[in-house]
């Protein structure tokens, strides 16, 4: 029960010369740590392109002189500071209506140009909502201030700006709170590969290195095993994908 209905369904793929655009999503990084470079260490290793979603308010020159030396690392801001300004009844928001929109932005605007400024070339002008979550209201207003493309977890829905979606999440948030088991995780995408119509559709993997157990970096090293070399397979740097999508 490994990763048999995945590397299936690739082989397949590879059979009819057909193939898939994978991306991978990492959330939360402030500083650097040893989950994080164990991350780094593994991306690297698999020559697997990573998008880090950065929290402006706490991430300093410490992280950005990390990540310098690592050419597959891309910067996408996540939100300004990961606070809830949600009520206790409702689902955690940090971009929601819950402030004036003015001041959603203007901390928004404050993380573009703080991050640009510290990741220059690494740096993508994309927004990664806290928790996925982000107003209508608030995505309407991210175009004017620098962002190009939108990338929260799930479905594609109609929004102001492209999207450049994560669909598989390793982590068990709401049961053990660590890795979700190998063999749903592998059917997960492999689901998600087949009901596509055509190969070459884009799936984001999404992580969150502080919080892996062991049995999220087995999985992580297993799916890079598995697809890293694979002909049906290509890991895409973000902002590679980024320059294909349309709104
Ligand atoms: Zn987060």
């Amino acid at each position: 029960m490994t990763a048999i209905s995945l590397r299936e369904t690739l082989d397949e793929f590879a059979s009819q010369g057909k193939s898939v655009d994978l991306w991978l999503r990492d959330d939360d990084a402030i500083e650097p740590t040893a989950a994080l470079e164990k991350l780094v260490r593994l991306t690297q290793q698999y020559a697997v392109p990573l998008t880090l979603a950065v929290i402006p308010e706490y991430a300093g020159e410490r992280l950005a002189t990390y990540l310098r030396d690592y050419r597959h690392i891309d910067v996408a801001v996540h939100g300004w500071s990961h606070r809830n300004y949600a009520a206790e009844t409702e689902k955690k928001r940090e971009l929601g209506l819950h402030r004036p929109k003015e001041i959603v932005l203007s901390e928004l605007s404050d993380g573009f140009e703080k991050l640009h400024d510290l990741y220059s070339n690494q740096f993508i002008s994309m927004l990664v909502p806290p928790w996925n979550r982000i107003d209508d209201g608030i995505v309407d207003g991210l175009p004017d201030i620098g962002y190009q493309t939108l990338s929260v977890f799930g479905r594609n829905k109609p929004a102001s700006l492209p999207l450049l979606n994560t669909h598989i999440d390793l982590m068990d948030w709401h049961g053990t709170g660590g890795g979700r088991p190998h063999h749903a995780l592998f059917e997960e995408i492999a689901t998600r590969l087949r009901s596509e119509p055509h190969g070459g559709s884009i799936t984001g993997i999404l992580t969150h290195h502080l919080v892996h157990d062991e049995s999220a970096w087995a999985f992580l090293e297993k799916l890079f095993e598995l697809t890293a070399n694979h002909p049906a397979c290509n890991w895409r740097a973000s902002r590679q994908l980024m320059a294909t999508l349309s709104p």
